[in-house]
């Protein structure tokens, strides 16, 4: 039996590529996202209501890893890469059906040039990731606080992330046109991107990342993430 599923929309993030996307939603609460709805949902009624819940869960396909397929086992960052785990034990994006679901802030509902839109905070997506589905996230069914995970119970550590004199001036001229950007910097980075073999064996390396039409380059120095640049790419 083959399902069929029509997105509803598409989700507009900061986020271009995958590297430096956080590894689950809320980590950085910065990141805006913008449902932009499909014709067929382009009607208000489809979420009246919805400004009564604080936080929205997002069902959506993970696009740009579907083609790959799955396998029945993956490598979670978490294990270091190196230790196997069934994919239904995981949140990997190489999964069946390619389905991902995030829980993320509720912030608005508001209309721009005749599309309806609906923005939230601390989204784990990359740029124009098709939803399938939108729903409330009900507290007394979803929190549950003898929940435990030997895997992944805490939230990873935190990296110091410092500005260059330069990034501070370029930020400081972008600023009107990206709000919260210098945050948004900052908390993508403190999340130490880096892939894990990468923290012994390239110590000088010069990183970029895109986040909106942005290139973003630092380098870690005693381990502290200093921002070099910040310049439209
Ligand atoms: N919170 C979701 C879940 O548990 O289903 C996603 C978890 S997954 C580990 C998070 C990663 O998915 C991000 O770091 C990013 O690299 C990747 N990702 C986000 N949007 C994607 C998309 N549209 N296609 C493929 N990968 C995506």
């Amino acid at each position: 039996m083959n399902i069929a599923i029509q997105p509803i929309g598409k989700i507009r993030t900061p986020y271009q590529e995958k590297f430096a996307i956080p590894r689950q939603p809320g980590l950085v609460k910065s990141a805006i996202g913008v449902i932009e709805f499909e014709k067929e949902f382009n009607d208000p009624n489809y979420l009246r209501g919805i400004e009564k819940f604080s936080h929205l869960w997002l069902l959506f396909h993970f696009h740009k890893t579907a083609e790959q397929g799955f396998k029945p086992l993956v490598r979670p960052p978490r294990l270091g890469g190196n230790q196997k785990q069934g994919v239904f034990a995981s949140r990997s994006t190489f999964r069946p059906n390619s389905i991902g679901m995030s829980v993320v802030k509720f912030a608005s509902v508001d209309w721009h040039n005749n599309q309806l839109c609906l923005r939230v905070s601390g989204v784990d997506l990359l740029d124009e990731t098709p939803i399938v589905d939108i729903k409330p996230y009900v507290p007394y069914a979803d929190n549950l606080i003898e929940a435990s995970s030997e895997l992944a119970q805490t939230a990873p550590e935190l990296m110091q992330v410092e500005f260059s004199n330069d990034a501070l001036n370029q930020l400081s001229k972008l600023n009107s046109h990206y709000p919260s950007l210098k945050t948004l910097v900052k908390e993508v980075l403190a999340q130490d991107p880096r892939p894990a073999y990468h923290k012994t064996t390239e110590p000088d390396k010069i990183y970029g990342v895109s986040l909106y039409d942005l290139n973003i380059q630092w380098r870690v120095s005693k381990q502290i993430n200093v921002v070099l640049t910040v310049q439209k790419k």
